[in-house]
């Protein structure tokens, strides 16, 4: 009988307790989001894959395809191809490829661009079982963005 008091007076312990950590979380802010549908914003130093930059007076890239990044990248996954125009004073590219299997996000190539030409995004939301799909064409990106 002696047990059974103390027990019970216990559980009623355990029991208020535990009511007293829900009721103190259920009145504070949520720390997590309904996703998909609804989503963080990323902070300022994340590094998703990167991405050309548009020169804001042409609307072109502000890419010279000097190769500085793919000689900068460790890991080969960048390609890079450029002409120069008639009437144009640098080369611009014409193919600007990513492999961003092999990406290790270093930072590499955007710290050594003369033309601040590359970003990192703030692309998180990544899924796929075909390595095609981490394979950029990053020109064709830049022109799609136009739209
Ligand atoms: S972040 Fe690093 S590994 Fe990724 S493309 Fe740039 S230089 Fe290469
Ligand atoms: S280093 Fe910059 S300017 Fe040179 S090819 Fe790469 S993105 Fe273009």
């Amino acid at each position: 009988m002696k047990n059974l008091i103390k027990d019970s007076v216990s559980g009623f312990k355990t029991l208020v307790v535990g009511m007293r950590l829900t009721i103190d979380q259920f009145f504070r802010r949520p720390v997590t989001v309904h996703y998909p549908r609804e989503a963080l914003k990323m902070p300022e130093r994340y590094r998703g894959h990167i991405e050309l930059v548009r020169d804001p007076e042409t609307g072109n890239s502000l890419c010279i395809a000097c190769k500085s990044c793919e000689k900068a990248c460790p890991s080969d996954c960048i390609f890079v191809e450029g002409i120069k125009r008639e009437g144009e004073k640098r080369k611009s590219p014409t193919e600007f490829s990513l492999d961003f299997t092999k990406c290790s996000l270093c930072g590499s190539c955007v710290e050594v661009c003369p033309t601040d030409a590359l970003r990192f995004t703030k692309e998180y939301n990544l899924a796929s079982t075909e390595r095609s799909a981490y394979l950029y064409d990053l020109l064709r990106r830049l022109e799609g963005q136009k739209k």
